[in-house]
């Protein structure tokens, strides 16, 4: 990490850390294309229960309504770019509408609780035992409901994984232990406690409570802990996203080229929602021809807690905390609110992103009530962080080159309550 870089972050000022050594690196066992194309399989084995137990309105894509796919519209923002003066197209990868609970953490959340519901159903027997010819939707009748009740889903979370997986679990039947960082919004645990979870609160920060909930799942045999850090599972529902955004980018005239270089912005919290995508987006552009070294991924971290900014540019991954930089980690954008970041996120996307970026707290409610006023968007703080740094990378001349275009990866804000969003809104 050059000097510089390293002033920055310890003053919490915002940074840009580019990455010196980007290379096409062959994908982890585990985590090929072929493990993806697998985890979107699974994703619409469950798509005609997922329609039948919550409501729309669900995803419309290149193909039309999708009924049960949990995946989010790609959108043209011209007013945000005529607002913030951007030179390139600016597009909106709308999360923030993703079905069912409304944030990025829904895909790689649920995807891990229909994997575990599957795999304890196809144990026990199950009538519909194979896979390619069972129907899904009896996942919502009373024999299943009744086996997944005997099992129970762990997790550590500073608010929205644990409200797609509270959210997910219960609807299957599952016992439901959320282990919630400080951060957390009291409404999601409110609506989790409404849902039968059970809400366990920390009075640290989320590296806290995830190691508390990881190790009393240990402790229990019937319990699953879905590991924010670790899970390969969580990890492929991610970068299931990178695969099927291919098909919008190409339905639009958004693929990366030599003339229209793509730059995406994607909020980054402990790494796993952003890194998913940025592999499963390689991996499938390349499966179909198309030149990676056009595609530029940025990760954008509150200045308070760059932890995959430290992992990258130091290149020890999570052995580095925010704390070790003098950072307290203390931020509006609570979905990023993270000390360390995941070692499977960092190592496997190391080779791959453009950089890292960070943003000051002050510019996410501006830019908050701009986006709903320019686009009628509304988004999460966290989620705006992607815009931020696309602003920080252009005053430092990164992302203006001619024909760039940029997409910034909105990552929630639907299921933010309306009183919430009013005090943001006009703050
Ligand atoms: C969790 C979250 C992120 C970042 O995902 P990570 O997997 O933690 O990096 C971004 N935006 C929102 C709204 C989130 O909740």
């Amino acid at each position: 990490m050059s000097a510089e870089v390293l002033a920055e972050v310890r003053a919490a000022t915002p940074t840009v850390w580019r990455n010196p050594a980007r290379r096409d690196t062959p994908a982890p066992a585990g985590l090929t294309l072929s493990d993806v194309q697998e985890a979107d399989a699974l994703l619409r084995r469950f798509a005609p229960y997922l329609a039948a137990t919550f409501p729309g309105p669900w995803f419309e894509g290149p193909n039309g309504v999708e009924e049960g796919v949990i995946d989010s519209p790609l959108t043209r923002a011209p007013a945000v770019r005529t607002d913030l003066g951007v030179e390139g197209e600016v597009w909106l990868k709308r999360d923030d509408v993703l079905p069912i609970s409304g944030s990025i953490k829904a895909r790689g959340g649920i995807y891990e609780v229909l994997t575990l519901a599957e795999r304890l159903a196809l144990a026990a027997g199950w009538a519909g035992g194979d896979p390619r010819r069972g129907d899904h939707r009896e996942f919502g009748g009373a024999e299943l409901r009744d086996l997944l009740s005997r099992h129970t889903v762990a997790v550590g979370s500073t608010g929205n994984l644990g409200l797609s997986i509270g959210l997910m679990a219960r609807a299957l039947g599952f016992s439901a232990v959320i282990h919630m960082s400080a951060e957390a919004r009291e409404w999601k645990k409110d609506l989790l406690r409404r849902l039968g979870t059970r809400v366990v609160e920390y009075p640290g920060d989320y590296g806290l409570a995830v190691a508390t909930g990881r190790a009393q799942a240990r402790a229990d045999p019937g319990t699953h802990f879905v590991d924010d850090e670790s899970s390969p599972t969580l990890f492929l529902g991610y970068a299931v996203a990178g695969l099927r955004l291919v098909d919008q980018l190409e339905a639009v005239s958004l693929l990366p080229t030599r003339a229209n270089p793509l730059h995406v912005h994607l909020p980054c919290g402990v790494g796993g929602g952003p890194g998913g995508i940025v592999h499963g987006l390689h991996l499938a552009l390349r499966a179909r021809g198309h030149d990676t070294r056009h595609l530029h991924c940025w990760y954008a971290e509150p200045v308070a807690a760059p932890c995959m900014l430290l992992a990258l540019a130091t290149g020890r991954g999570a052995v580095v905390s925010v704390q070790d930089y003098g950072l307290d980690g203390v931020t509006l954008a609570d979905g990023l609110a993270v000390g360390r970041a995941s070692d499977l996120a960092w190592s496997t996307t190391a080779g791959r992103v453009a950089g890292a970026v960070t943003v000051r707290d002050d510019v996410l409610l501006p830019l908050l009530r701009r986006l709903d006023a320019a686009e009628g968007v509304r988004l999460e703080p966290s989620a705006l962080a992607g815009l931020a740094g696309m602003l920080v990378l252009r005053e430092r001349g990164l992302g203006d080159e001619p024909g760039a275009r940029h997409l910034a990866w909105a990552t929630g804000g639907s299921m933010v309550p309306a009183t919430e969003m009013g005090r943001w809104l006009s703050a």
